[in-house]
């Protein structure tokens, strides 16, 4: 079952309405400067970044607006970081385009 908010569409992640303007700048030029997903390139894959992914987490005190606090990461890799953070078990990815439910 999936509930689709109706905001909810487009390529335009939660992060960046929740974070407002100021984070869509700098996730703009994030990505301009680093295209690739920072956790993929250290497992050794290259995959285009779509997310700005908050090093240390607003929770725990990061800097909500500060270019270096923020890390590029494809969509798998902060899905997994997510999940991970919440302490739920990650899950194994289904394929290269498959999304995981
Ligand atoms: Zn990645």
């Amino acid at each position: 079952m999936t509930t689709r908010k109706p905001w909810d569409h487009g390529n335009r992640t939660r992060e960046d309405r929740h974070y407002g303007r100021q984070h869509q700048k700098l996730r703009a030029q994030l990505l301009a400067t680093e295209p690739l997903c920072r956790m993929c390139k250290a497992a050794g894959r290259i995959t285009a970044a779509t997310i700005a992914d908050h090093i240390v987490p607003l929770a725990k005190g990061g800097a909500p607006n500060d270019i270096t606090n923020l890390q590029p990461v494809c969509r798998d890799c902060h899905q997994d970081k997510s999940n991970a953070d919440k302490g739920h078990r990650v899950k194994r990815r289904i394929a290269e385009d498959g999304w995981p439910e």
